[in-house]
Protein backbone atom coordinates (compact mmCIF):
# COMPACT_ATOMS: atom_id res chain seq x y z
CA UNK A 1 0.00 0.00 0.00
CA UNK A 2 1.96 2.76 -1.21
CA UNK A 3 2.26 5.96 1.34
CA UNK A 4 0.86 9.08 -0.50
CA UNK A 5 1.18 10.97 2.81
CA UNK A 6 3.63 13.99 2.90
CA UNK A 7 4.76 14.01 6.47
CA UNK A 8 7.28 16.76 6.57
CA UNK A 9 5.00 18.83 4.86
CA UNK A 10 2.61 18.55 7.33
CA UNK A 11 4.97 18.42 9.88
CA UNK A 12 5.61 22.23 8.05
CA UNK A 13 1.73 23.21 8.00
CA UNK A 14 1.02 22.11 12.02
CA UNK A 15 4.19 24.34 13.32
CA UNK A 16 2.40 27.23 10.58
CA UNK A 17 -0.76 27.05 12.42
CA UNK A 18 0.77 26.68 16.06
CA UNK A 19 2.32 30.04 15.10
CA UNK A 20 -1.13 31.46 13.40
CA UNK A 21 -3.14 30.77 16.91
CA UNK A 22 0.25 32.72 18.43
CA UNK A 23 1.05 30.02 20.00
CA UNK A 24 5.21 28.93 20.45
CA UNK A 25 6.05 26.09 18.37
CA UNK A 26 9.59 25.47 20.52
CA UNK A 27 8.11 25.42 23.63
CA UNK A 28 8.39 21.71 25.35
CA UNK A 29 5.05 20.87 25.32
CA UNK A 30 4.68 21.71 21.57
CA UNK A 31 7.93 20.47 20.32
CA UNK A 32 7.22 17.23 19.40
CA UNK A 33 3.59 18.33 18.34
CA UNK A 34 4.11 18.87 14.17
CA UNK A 35 5.58 14.81 14.19
CA UNK A 36 3.02 13.54 16.19
CA UNK A 37 -0.10 15.23 14.22
CA UNK A 38 1.77 14.01 11.00
CA UNK A 39 1.84 10.45 12.90
CA UNK A 40 -2.21 10.53 13.20
CA UNK A 41 -2.59 11.85 9.66
CA UNK A 42 -1.01 9.57 8.57
CA UNK A 43 -3.72 6.96 10.40
CA UNK A 44 -7.13 8.88 9.91
CA UNK A 45 -6.29 9.27 6.41
CA UNK A 46 -4.42 6.09 5.26
CA UNK A 47 -7.84 5.33 3.32
CA UNK A 48 -6.55 7.84 0.48
CA UNK A 49 -3.81 5.34 -0.61
CA UNK A 50 -6.17 1.81 -0.47
CA UNK A 51 -9.43 0.19 -2.35
CA UNK A 52 -12.37 -0.53 -0.42
CA UNK A 53 -13.35 -3.02 -3.43
CA UNK A 54 -10.22 -4.95 -2.69
CA UNK A 55 -10.72 -4.91 1.31
CA UNK A 56 -14.04 -6.74 0.13
CA UNK A 57 -12.18 -9.44 -1.07
CA UNK A 58 -12.83 -12.21 -3.37
CA UNK A 59 -16.95 -12.94 -3.21
CA UNK A 60 -18.07 -16.25 -2.53
CA UNK A 61 -20.06 -18.59 -3.95
CA UNK A 62 -23.16 -19.17 -2.03
CA UNK A 63 -23.29 -22.72 -3.06
CA UNK A 64 -26.11 -25.37 -2.48
CA UNK A 65 -27.92 -26.60 0.41
CA UNK A 66 -27.56 -30.46 1.49
CA UNK A 67 -30.85 -31.56 -0.31
CA UNK A 68 -28.94 -30.10 -3.39
CA UNK A 69 -31.06 -26.77 -3.79
CA UNK A 70 -29.16 -23.14 -4.02
CA UNK A 71 -29.21 -21.81 -0.89
CA UNK A 72 -31.43 -18.71 -1.12
CA UNK A 73 -29.88 -16.12 1.96
CA UNK A 74 -32.40 -13.84 2.06
CA UNK A 75 -30.70 -10.86 4.12
CA UNK A 76 -26.97 -10.61 5.89
CA UNK A 77 -26.93 -8.02 7.93
CA UNK A 78 -23.98 -7.14 10.08
CA UNK A 79 -24.42 -4.47 12.63
CA UNK A 80 -23.15 -2.43 15.10
CA UNK A 81 -19.67 -1.90 13.29
CA UNK A 82 -17.88 0.90 15.05
CA UNK A 83 -16.28 3.62 12.77
CA UNK A 84 -13.91 6.28 13.22
CA UNK A 85 -14.05 9.32 10.30
CA UNK A 86 -12.70 12.66 10.22
CA UNK A 87 -15.23 15.08 8.72
CA UNK A 88 -13.84 17.06 5.99
CA UNK A 89 -15.45 20.64 6.66
CA UNK A 90 -13.58 21.31 9.48
CA UNK A 91 -11.04 17.69 10.01
CA UNK A 92 -12.48 16.57 13.24
CA UNK A 93 -12.94 13.56 14.13
CA UNK A 94 -16.47 11.92 14.01
CA UNK A 95 -17.35 8.60 15.51
CA UNK A 96 -20.44 6.59 15.18
CA UNK A 97 -21.57 2.78 14.48
CA UNK A 98 -22.56 1.43 10.84
CA UNK A 99 -25.29 -1.22 10.11
CA UNK A 100 -25.31 -2.88 6.90
CA UNK A 101 -27.44 -5.20 5.25
CA UNK A 102 -27.49 -6.57 1.76
CA UNK A 103 -29.53 -9.07 -0.84
CA UNK A 104 -27.09 -11.84 -2.11
CA UNK A 105 -27.35 -12.44 -5.70
CA UNK A 106 -25.92 -15.66 -5.37
CA UNK A 107 -22.59 -14.36 -3.66
CA UNK A 108 -21.63 -12.90 -0.07
CA UNK A 109 -18.03 -11.14 0.84
CA UNK A 110 -16.70 -12.87 4.64
CA UNK A 111 -18.60 -10.88 7.24
CA UNK A 112 -15.12 -9.36 8.16
CA UNK A 113 -14.23 -7.96 5.29
CA UNK A 114 -17.21 -5.40 5.07
CA UNK A 115 -15.77 -3.41 8.51
CA UNK A 116 -12.57 -3.45 6.31
CA UNK A 117 -14.04 -1.89 3.70
CA UNK A 118 -15.65 0.86 5.75
CA UNK A 119 -12.14 1.02 7.37
CA UNK A 120 -10.67 2.56 3.81
CA UNK A 121 -13.54 4.28 3.06
CA UNK A 122 -14.10 5.95 6.99
CA UNK A 123 -10.03 7.04 6.73
CA UNK A 124 -10.61 9.80 4.38
CA UNK A 125 -12.37 13.35 4.79
CA UNK A 126 -15.19 12.47 4.79
CA UNK A 127 -18.95 13.75 5.05
CA UNK A 128 -21.42 11.20 6.99
CA UNK A 129 -23.45 11.31 3.95
CA UNK A 130 -20.89 10.76 1.38
CA UNK A 131 -19.44 7.44 3.37
CA UNK A 132 -22.85 5.72 3.75
CA UNK A 133 -23.33 6.06 -0.34
CA UNK A 134 -19.63 4.84 -0.53
CA UNK A 135 -20.04 1.77 1.07
CA UNK A 136 -23.14 0.57 -0.54
CA UNK A 137 -21.29 1.51 -3.90
CA UNK A 138 -18.46 -0.52 -2.68
CA UNK A 139 -20.95 -3.34 -1.88
CA UNK A 140 -22.31 -3.17 -5.11
CA UNK A 141 -19.19 -2.81 -6.96
CA UNK A 142 -18.17 -6.23 -5.60
CA UNK A 143 -21.28 -8.09 -5.29
CA UNK A 144 -24.02 -6.64 -7.71
CA UNK A 145 -26.72 -7.10 -4.48
CA UNK A 146 -30.33 -7.51 -5.15
CA UNK A 147 -30.50 -4.82 -2.30
CA UNK A 148 -28.46 -3.12 0.28
CA UNK A 149 -28.71 -0.55 2.80
CA UNK A 150 -26.29 1.09 5.08
CA UNK A 151 -27.41 3.27 8.43
CA UNK A 152 -24.60 5.06 10.01
CA UNK A 153 -25.02 6.80 13.42
CA UNK A 154 -22.48 9.34 14.46
CA UNK A 155 -21.49 11.91 16.83
CA UNK A 156 -19.49 14.29 14.93
CA UNK A 157 -17.03 16.48 16.74
CA UNK A 158 -17.59 19.65 15.12
CA UNK A 159 -21.27 19.44 16.50
CA UNK A 160 -20.60 18.04 19.86
CA UNK A 161 -17.29 20.12 20.55
CA UNK A 162 -17.66 23.79 18.94
CA UNK A 163 -20.05 26.40 17.97
CA UNK A 164 -23.03 25.33 19.52
CA UNK A 165 -21.77 22.20 21.76
CA UNK A 166 -24.71 19.94 21.75
CA UNK A 167 -22.61 16.87 22.98
CA UNK A 168 -25.57 14.14 23.12
CA UNK A 169 -26.46 14.68 19.29
CA UNK A 170 -25.75 11.71 16.92
CA UNK A 171 -26.78 12.27 13.13
CA UNK A 172 -28.36 8.94 11.45
CA UNK A 173 -27.52 8.51 7.52
CA UNK A 174 -29.44 6.27 5.69
CA UNK A 175 -28.75 4.73 1.82
CA UNK A 176 -31.43 2.57 0.80
CA UNK A 177 -30.86 0.58 -2.93
CA UNK A 178 -32.61 -2.05 -4.97
CA UNK A 179 -34.59 -4.33 -3.11
CA UNK A 180 -33.84 -3.29 0.20
CA UNK A 181 -35.36 0.75 -0.93
CA UNK A 182 -38.68 -0.77 -1.26
CA UNK A 183 -40.79 0.58 1.67
CA UNK A 184 -41.71 -2.96 3.35
CA UNK A 185 -38.29 -4.41 2.96
CA UNK A 186 -36.69 -1.39 3.75
CA UNK A 187 -38.30 -1.28 7.36
CA UNK A 188 -37.85 -5.03 8.34
CA UNK A 189 -34.25 -4.15 7.93
CA UNK A 190 -34.00 -1.46 9.82
CA UNK A 191 -35.95 -3.08 12.86
CA UNK A 192 -33.61 -6.31 12.63
CA UNK A 193 -30.42 -3.79 12.83
CA UNK A 194 -31.89 -2.27 15.66
CA UNK A 195 -31.47 0.82 14.63
CA UNK A 196 -33.74 4.39 15.41
CA UNK A 197 -33.52 5.51 12.34
CA UNK A 198 -37.34 6.24 10.72
CA UNK A 199 -38.49 4.00 8.13
ZN1 LIG B 1 -17.55 19.25 10.47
Amino acid sequence: MGDAIDRPRIEAAVRELLLAIGEDPERPGLERTPERVAESFGELFAGLAADPVAALGEPVPLGTTDAGGATTSDTVIVRDLAFRSVCEHHLLPFLGTAHVAYVPDGRVVGLGRIPAAIDVLAARPQLQERLADEIADALEAALAPRGVLVVLEAAHGCVTSRGARQSQSSTVTVVARGLLAEPARRAEAITLIGGRADA
